[in-house]
Protein backbone atom coordinates (compact mmCIF):
# COMPACT_ATOMS: atom_id res chain seq x y z
CA UNK A 1 0.00 0.00 0.00
CA UNK A 2 1.10 3.69 -0.66
CA UNK A 3 2.42 5.14 2.55
CA UNK A 4 3.55 8.29 4.09
CA UNK A 5 5.89 7.30 6.64
CA UNK A 6 7.84 10.01 9.07
CA UNK A 7 11.67 8.11 9.05
CA UNK A 8 13.09 10.34 11.50
CA UNK A 9 12.87 13.97 12.45
CA UNK A 10 12.32 16.20 8.64
CA UNK A 11 12.20 13.09 6.88
CA UNK A 12 9.12 12.13 5.43
CA UNK A 13 9.30 9.91 2.55
CA UNK A 14 6.13 7.99 0.63
CA UNK A 15 6.82 4.20 0.74
CA UNK A 16 5.45 1.44 -0.60
CA UNK A 17 4.40 -0.47 2.50
CA UNK A 18 2.98 -3.95 3.06
CA UNK A 19 -0.92 -3.74 4.50
CA UNK A 20 -1.01 -3.18 8.17
CA UNK A 21 -1.00 -6.42 10.43
CA UNK A 22 -4.22 -6.75 12.00
CA UNK A 23 -3.65 -8.43 15.30
CA UNK A 24 -6.54 -9.76 17.60
CA UNK A 25 -9.37 -6.66 18.65
CA UNK A 26 -8.61 -4.81 15.68
CA UNK A 27 -9.84 -4.10 12.15
CA UNK A 28 -8.41 -3.12 8.80
CA UNK A 29 -9.92 0.04 7.83
CA UNK A 30 -9.43 1.55 4.35
CA UNK A 31 -8.89 5.23 4.85
CA UNK A 32 -10.55 7.14 2.34
CA UNK A 33 -9.95 11.09 4.45
CA UNK A 34 -7.47 11.91 6.53
CA UNK A 35 -7.25 15.72 7.52
CA UNK A 36 -3.50 17.52 8.42
CA UNK A 37 -3.24 18.83 11.34
CA UNK A 38 -0.72 21.20 13.22
CA UNK A 39 0.54 18.15 15.71
CA UNK A 40 1.31 16.65 12.37
CA UNK A 41 3.45 19.54 11.48
CA UNK A 42 5.25 20.15 14.94
CA UNK A 43 6.02 15.75 14.86
CA UNK A 44 7.59 16.48 11.26
CA UNK A 45 9.54 19.34 12.59
CA UNK A 46 10.59 18.81 16.19
CA UNK A 47 9.12 15.53 17.64
CA UNK A 48 6.35 15.20 19.93
CA UNK A 49 6.23 13.89 23.37
CA UNK A 50 3.86 10.57 21.83
CA UNK A 51 5.55 10.23 18.44
CA UNK A 52 7.68 7.05 18.03
CA UNK A 53 9.20 6.81 14.75
CA UNK A 54 9.38 5.47 12.26
CA UNK A 55 5.81 6.39 12.09
CA UNK A 56 2.61 6.80 9.38
CA UNK A 57 1.84 10.00 11.59
CA UNK A 58 -2.38 10.99 10.73
CA UNK A 59 -5.18 11.23 13.10
CA UNK A 60 -8.26 12.76 11.87
CA UNK A 61 -9.14 9.93 9.82
CA UNK A 62 -12.41 8.81 7.86
CA UNK A 63 -12.50 5.34 6.28
CA UNK A 64 -14.33 2.37 5.20
CA UNK A 65 -14.38 -1.22 6.36
CA UNK A 66 -13.93 -3.20 3.16
CA UNK A 67 -16.26 -6.21 4.36
CA UNK A 68 -19.52 -4.23 4.88
CA UNK A 69 -18.87 -0.69 3.67
CA UNK A 70 -19.52 0.94 6.33
CA UNK A 71 -17.99 4.29 7.15
CA UNK A 72 -16.37 5.20 10.30
CA UNK A 73 -14.44 7.70 11.71
CA UNK A 74 -11.33 6.45 14.14
CA UNK A 75 -11.37 7.77 17.64
CA UNK A 76 -7.48 8.01 17.73
CA UNK A 77 -6.37 6.08 20.73
CA UNK A 78 -6.23 2.71 22.05
CA UNK A 79 -6.67 2.71 26.31
CA UNK A 80 -6.95 0.28 28.93
CA UNK A 81 -10.92 0.21 29.30
CA UNK A 82 -10.49 -1.07 33.26
CA UNK A 83 -8.58 2.53 34.75
CA UNK A 84 -10.19 4.68 36.60
CA UNK A 85 -9.67 7.18 33.50
CA UNK A 86 -11.59 4.86 31.39
CA UNK A 87 -14.49 3.91 33.41
CA UNK A 88 -14.86 7.66 34.04
CA UNK A 89 -15.69 10.36 31.25
CA UNK A 90 -11.72 10.87 30.53
CA UNK A 91 -10.66 7.82 29.12
CA UNK A 92 -7.96 10.48 26.72
CA UNK A 93 -6.19 10.73 30.40
CA UNK A 94 -5.46 6.80 30.20
CA UNK A 95 -2.13 5.92 31.67
CA UNK A 96 -1.45 3.12 28.75
CA UNK A 97 -2.71 5.28 25.63
CA UNK A 98 -1.33 4.83 23.18
CA UNK A 99 -2.97 7.31 19.99
CA UNK A 100 -2.90 6.30 16.45
CA UNK A 101 -0.44 8.69 14.34
CA UNK A 102 1.79 8.77 17.64
CA UNK A 103 2.57 5.70 19.01
CA UNK A 104 0.84 3.55 16.34
CA UNK A 105 0.79 3.86 12.88
CA UNK A 106 -2.01 6.26 11.61
CA UNK A 107 -3.93 7.53 7.95
CA UNK A 108 -1.79 8.99 5.74
CA UNK A 109 -1.87 5.32 4.45
CA UNK A 110 -4.19 3.42 1.83
CA UNK A 111 -5.08 1.06 4.84
CA UNK A 112 -4.72 0.92 8.82
CA UNK A 113 -5.12 -0.89 11.51
CA UNK A 114 -7.85 0.26 14.37
CA UNK A 115 -9.20 -0.90 17.56
CA UNK A 116 -12.40 -2.27 16.90
CA UNK A 117 -13.49 -0.11 20.00
CA UNK A 118 -12.31 2.90 17.95
CA UNK A 119 -14.53 2.82 15.32
CA UNK A 120 -17.60 5.51 15.10
CA UNK A 121 -20.24 5.46 12.99
CA UNK A 122 -20.91 7.97 10.84
CA UNK A 123 -24.43 8.85 8.84
CA UNK A 124 -23.98 7.45 4.95
CA UNK A 125 -24.11 10.42 2.97
CA UNK A 126 -21.89 12.23 5.36
CA UNK A 127 -18.94 13.44 3.27
CA UNK A 128 -15.94 11.74 4.42
CA UNK A 129 -13.53 15.25 3.71
CA UNK A 130 -16.62 16.73 6.06
CA UNK A 131 -16.56 13.95 8.50
CA UNK A 132 -13.09 13.40 9.49
CA UNK A 133 -12.83 17.22 11.36
CA UNK A 134 -14.82 15.13 13.72
CA UNK A 135 -11.45 14.53 15.71
CA UNK A 136 -10.25 18.13 15.94
CA UNK A 137 -14.02 19.39 16.77
CA UNK A 138 -14.33 16.96 19.30
CA UNK A 139 -11.11 18.08 21.01
CA UNK A 140 -12.82 21.32 21.16
CA UNK A 141 -15.58 19.93 22.18
CA UNK A 142 -13.70 18.47 24.87
CA UNK A 143 -12.20 22.06 26.09
CA UNK A 144 -15.19 23.76 25.77
CA UNK A 145 -16.93 21.18 28.65
CA UNK A 146 -13.76 21.15 30.81
CA UNK A 147 -13.87 25.18 31.22
CA UNK A 148 -17.77 24.81 31.77
CA UNK A 149 -18.90 26.75 29.23
CA UNK A 150 -22.94 27.28 29.88
CA UNK A 151 -25.59 28.46 27.45
CA UNK A 152 -25.62 32.43 27.34
CA UNK A 153 -22.11 32.61 29.27
CA UNK A 154 -19.32 34.34 26.88
CA UNK A 155 -16.01 32.49 25.32
CA UNK A 156 -13.20 34.59 23.85
CA UNK A 157 -11.12 32.35 21.29
CA UNK A 158 -7.77 32.96 20.91
CA UNK A 159 -6.74 31.88 17.12
CA UNK A 160 -9.34 31.55 13.87
CA UNK A 161 -7.35 28.47 12.83
CA UNK A 162 -9.64 25.66 11.47
CA UNK A 163 -9.49 24.69 15.16
CA UNK A 164 -10.86 27.84 17.11
CA UNK A 165 -13.47 28.11 13.98
CA UNK A 166 -14.71 24.97 14.85
CA UNK A 167 -14.90 25.14 18.83
CA UNK A 168 -16.58 29.08 18.24
CA UNK A 169 -19.09 26.31 15.93
CA UNK A 170 -19.98 24.45 18.82
CA UNK A 171 -19.65 27.24 21.49
CA UNK A 172 -22.20 29.04 19.28
CA UNK A 173 -24.16 26.02 18.94
CA UNK A 174 -24.35 25.67 22.92
CA UNK A 175 -25.92 28.66 22.78
CA UNK A 176 -22.69 31.22 23.66
CA UNK A 177 -21.57 33.92 23.31
CA UNK A 178 -18.45 33.97 21.42
CA UNK A 179 -15.62 36.57 20.70
CA UNK A 180 -12.76 35.37 18.10
CA UNK A 181 -9.46 36.82 18.09
CA UNK A 182 -6.74 36.09 15.75
CA UNK A 183 -3.63 38.43 14.83
CA UNK A 184 -2.94 36.76 11.45
CA UNK A 185 -4.92 38.87 8.99
CA UNK A 186 -4.57 36.11 6.55
CA UNK A 187 -6.52 33.85 8.61
CA UNK A 188 -8.95 36.61 9.10
CA UNK A 189 -9.63 36.99 5.40
CA UNK A 190 -9.39 32.84 4.49
CA UNK A 191 -12.28 32.64 7.26
CA UNK A 192 -14.34 35.54 6.33
CA UNK A 193 -17.21 33.87 4.88
CA UNK A 194 -17.43 30.60 7.47
CA UNK A 195 -17.45 33.94 10.06
CA UNK A 196 -19.88 35.67 8.58
CA UNK A 197 -22.25 32.84 8.50
CA UNK A 198 -22.07 32.05 11.87
CA UNK A 199 -21.68 35.62 13.03
CA UNK A 200 -18.34 35.45 14.57
CA UNK A 201 -16.77 38.73 13.74
CA UNK A 202 -13.14 39.35 14.63
CA UNK A 203 -13.25 41.54 17.74
CA UNK A 204 -10.39 43.78 18.21
CA UNK A 205 -9.10 42.79 22.20
CA UNK A 206 -9.66 46.47 22.98
CA UNK A 207 -13.65 45.82 22.51
CA UNK A 208 -13.89 42.49 24.11
CA UNK A 209 -15.83 43.01 27.67
CA UNK A 210 -15.14 40.86 30.38
CA UNK A 211 -15.93 36.63 29.33
CA UNK A 212 -16.94 33.81 31.36
CA UNK A 213 -14.31 31.52 29.38
CA UNK A 214 -11.13 31.75 27.74
CA UNK A 215 -9.37 29.57 25.41
CA UNK A 216 -6.13 29.38 23.20
CA UNK A 217 -6.09 27.82 19.98
CA UNK A 218 -2.33 28.95 19.18
CA UNK A 219 0.32 28.92 21.10
CA UNK A 220 1.32 31.96 21.99
CA UNK A 221 1.80 33.08 25.58
CA UNK A 222 0.44 36.72 24.93
CA UNK A 223 -3.35 35.07 24.32
CA UNK A 224 -3.09 33.29 27.88
CA UNK A 225 -1.62 36.54 29.53
CA UNK A 226 -4.68 38.55 27.76
CA UNK A 227 -6.80 36.32 28.42
CA UNK A 228 -6.75 35.88 31.77
CA UNK A 229 -7.08 39.69 32.16
CA UNK A 230 -10.31 39.56 30.57
CA UNK A 231 -11.85 36.56 32.24
CA UNK A 232 -14.79 37.75 35.01
CA UNK A 233 -13.92 36.53 38.56
CA UNK A 234 -14.49 33.12 38.76
CA UNK A 235 -13.97 32.37 35.32
CA UNK A 236 -11.88 29.85 33.39
CA UNK A 237 -9.23 30.02 31.55
CA UNK A 238 -8.75 26.36 29.19
CA UNK A 239 -5.04 26.01 27.81
CA UNK A 240 -5.74 24.05 24.64
CA UNK A 241 -2.38 24.46 22.76
CA UNK A 242 0.96 24.71 24.35
CA UNK A 243 3.25 27.23 24.39
CA UNK A 244 6.25 27.10 21.55
CA UNK A 245 8.21 29.91 22.67
CA UNK A 246 10.00 29.79 26.03
CA UNK A 247 7.82 32.83 27.92
CA UNK A 248 7.12 32.36 31.57
CA UNK A 249 4.39 33.84 33.87
CA UNK A 250 3.80 36.58 36.09
CA UNK A 251 3.77 36.46 39.15
CA UNK A 252 0.94 38.71 38.89
CA UNK A 253 -1.18 36.66 36.74
CA UNK A 254 -0.41 33.87 39.07
CA UNK A 255 -1.88 36.34 42.37
CA UNK A 256 -5.05 36.94 39.79
CA UNK A 257 -5.91 33.06 39.72
CA UNK A 258 -6.08 33.47 43.49
CA UNK A 259 -7.68 36.65 44.30
CA UNK A 260 -10.45 36.61 41.50
CA UNK A 261 -10.56 32.57 41.89
CA UNK A 262 -10.12 32.36 38.14
CA UNK A 263 -9.76 28.42 37.12
CA UNK A 264 -7.38 27.45 34.80
CA UNK A 265 -7.25 23.94 33.11
CA UNK A 266 -5.93 22.29 30.49
CA UNK A 267 -7.22 19.92 27.70
CA UNK A 268 -5.59 17.59 25.43
CA UNK A 269 -7.47 15.40 23.12
CA UNK A 270 -11.24 13.85 23.16
CA UNK A 271 -13.46 10.97 24.11
CA UNK A 272 -15.42 8.63 21.66
CA UNK A 273 -18.63 10.31 23.32
CA UNK A 274 -17.01 13.90 22.50
CA UNK A 275 -16.46 12.16 19.00
CA UNK A 276 -20.03 10.90 18.45
CA UNK A 277 -21.30 14.53 19.27
CA UNK A 278 -19.07 15.78 17.14
CA UNK A 279 -20.21 13.84 13.95
CA UNK A 280 -23.80 14.81 15.15
CA UNK A 281 -22.78 18.84 14.72
CA UNK A 282 -20.90 18.52 11.60
CA UNK A 283 -23.86 16.83 9.83
CA UNK A 284 -25.85 19.59 11.51
CA UNK A 285 -23.30 22.18 9.84
CA UNK A 286 -21.75 20.07 6.99
CA UNK A 287 -22.24 23.45 4.73
CA UNK A 288 -20.30 25.65 6.94
CA UNK A 289 -17.44 23.08 8.09
CA UNK A 290 -17.23 22.61 4.10
CA UNK A 291 -15.66 26.40 4.00
CA UNK A 292 -12.83 25.43 6.35
CA UNK A 293 -11.48 23.09 3.89
CA UNK A 294 -9.34 24.83 1.72
CA UNK A 295 -8.22 21.74 -0.42
CA UNK A 296 -8.30 17.89 -0.64
CA UNK A 297 -4.90 16.62 -1.92
CA UNK A 298 -3.52 13.60 -2.91
CA UNK A 299 -0.97 11.43 -0.42
CA UNK A 300 1.97 12.03 -2.45
CA UNK A 301 1.18 15.75 -2.12
CA UNK A 302 1.05 16.10 1.67
CA UNK A 303 5.23 17.08 2.34
CA UNK A 304 4.79 20.39 -0.14
CA UNK A 305 1.05 20.96 1.73
CA UNK A 306 3.38 20.76 5.11
CA UNK A 307 5.52 23.63 4.45
CA UNK A 308 2.94 25.78 3.10
CA UNK A 309 0.35 24.90 5.78
CA UNK A 310 3.31 25.72 8.02
CA UNK A 311 3.30 29.22 7.12
CA UNK A 312 -0.18 30.06 8.25
CA UNK A 313 -1.98 30.93 5.34
CA UNK A 314 -4.41 27.75 5.37
CA UNK A 315 -7.18 26.71 7.15
CA UNK A 316 -7.58 22.76 6.52
CA UNK A 317 -6.27 20.18 3.82
CA UNK A 318 -7.32 16.76 3.94
CA UNK A 319 -5.84 14.19 2.04
CA UNK A 320 -8.24 12.37 -0.16
CA UNK A 321 -7.81 8.44 -1.16
ZN1 LIG B 1 -4.98 16.96 15.36
ZN1 LIG C 1 -7.30 3.14 31.01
Amino acid sequence: MRALRLEDIGNLHMKDLPRPKVEKGMVELRVSHCAICRTDIKMWRQGQRDLALPRILGHEVAGILEETGERHVVWPGESCGTCGHCLGNSENLCSSMRILGFHRDGGFAEYMAVPEGALIGIPQDLPGFIACLAEPLACGLNALSLAGLAPGQTILIFGAGSVGLLMALAARDLGAKVFLHDINPVKLGISAEFRRRLDLKDTAIEQIPVVDVAVNACPSMDAFLRGMGLLASGGSFCLFSGFMDRSSVPLHVLNEIHYRQLRVIGAYGCTREQMARAIRLLDKHRTEVELLIDERIALENVPRALSFIETGQTLKYVVEF
